[in-house]
């Protein structure tokens, strides 16, 4: 599995006081009794995502559960306010995870997201160990038409690895994870913050430069390359030598690929990002790569492509494609309860509206 990301974003400039100007709340009433909680479906770094029925509809829900007392103790505010941005701003891609709404009680922060049950990529390709070219082009595609959306916010998301990359019930990618985001960033500016994870790590990013959305494109070549061989290009248990690697070693590339692969793979992971695929055009650098040619981009976005794998799953409650060690788990009584006194000091409002914020 690959390890936990690394960094922090830096301060956010928007917060005066502790507190936040968040304007009217997307939905005040909401709590989390409002929830059947079912099943513990995954760990980030600051909490669980849990299968949720909501008791009105009967409509199933990944609720994402963050402790405050955790977030706080690790300074990690900026973080959670930088997924929860991006997350509302996501919502009209077909690519990108859906947030419904969000709420908190004293205690707890509850994100309303999508649920989606085909399973990480990460577990299909485990199980698989790789996948042949046409299902790894698709799969491919679908992820940098997500990012070059991003992309066209001003926002580089920095931590694309299989692991945030999930499948829907018919086999089409669902990126979650916005918790590494990057809003605001111009076409031609940079960033620097040292994040991200040590297997998808940019050489520029290692090296503490100052970098910029190239670093998505050279993520993408390491996922690619990772589908294709079934480890990351520069893989090492030794972390200071997979860095050694990342910065200096040639891109090996096994056997047995189209020309065309080599040479997405080549373009993508170029050490210089100023040489590397999509440094110019961004996204449309990847589109028009020889690659994607049987890749009609119109009918992709549409849905319109037949995914080549089918998670077969049997309605919500299959959870097949999640990991038992998650799943077995109980769902601890304090998720779904509504403490008598909801008015919450933290961050001086009752209920998270959403709002966009630049962070730092
Ligand atoms: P995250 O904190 O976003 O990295 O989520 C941790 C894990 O929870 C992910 O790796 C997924 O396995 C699972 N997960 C997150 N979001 C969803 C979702 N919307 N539907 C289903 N599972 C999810």
């Amino acid at each position: 599995m690959a390890s936990s990301p690394v960094g922090v974003p830096s301060p956010q400039p928007s917060r005066a006081n502790g507190n936040i100007n968040l304007g009217p709340s997307a939905n005040p009433n909401a709590r989390p009794t409002d929830f059947d909680f079912l099943k513990v479906i995954g760990k980030g770094n600051y909490g669980k995502v849990l299968l949720a029925k909501r008791k009105s509809d009967g409509a199933f829900y990944a609720v994402k559960v963050l402790q405050k007392k955790s977030i706080l103790k690790n300074k990690e505010q900026n973080h959670i306010m930088a997924e929860r941005n991006v997350l509302l701003k996501n919502v009209r891609h077909p690519f990108l995870v859906g947030l419904r709404y969000s709420f908190q009680t004293p205690e707890k922060l509850y994100f309303v997201l999508d649920y989606v049950n085909g399973g990480e990529l990460f577990f299909h390709l485990q199980r698989e160990r790789r996948f042949l070219e046409p299902r790894a082009r698709f799969y491919t595609a679908e992820v940098a038409s997500a990012i070059g959306y991003l992309h066209s916010l001003n926002i580089i998301y920095r931590d694309l690895k299989p692991e945030n990359i999930l499948l829907d019930c018919q086999g089409h990618v669902v990126l979650t994870d916005f918790g590494l985001c990057k809003e605001c960033v111009e076409p031609e500016e940079t960033t620097s913050t040292f994040c991200g994870t040590p297997e998808y790590l940019a050489p520029e990013v290692l090296r503490k430069e100052p970098y910029d959305r190239a670093v998505d494109w050279w993520c993408l070549g390491a996922v690619l390359y990772e589908m294709l061989h079934g480890l990351p290009p520069f893989f090492n248990t030794d972390v200071a030598q997979m860095y050694e690697n990342i910065l200096h070693q040639p891109l090996q590339i096994p056997g047995g690929r189209t020309v065309a692969a080599c040479d997405l793979l080549q373009g993508l992971l170029h050490k210089d990002q100023r040489q590397r695929l999509g440094s110019k055009e961004d996204f449309l650098d990847i589109k028009n790569h020889m690659f994607f040619s049987p890749i009609n981009w119109d009918d992709l976005y549409h849905k319109r492509l037949t995914p080549p794998f089918n998670p077969n799953v049997e309605g919500p409650a299959d959870l097949k494609h999640f990991d038992p060690e998650f799943t077995q788990e109980a769902v601890s009584k304090s998720i779904g309860c509504t403490p008598d006194t909801v008015a919450s000091q933290f961050w001086g409002f009752k209920c998270i509206p959403w709002i966009f914020l630049c962070t730092g």
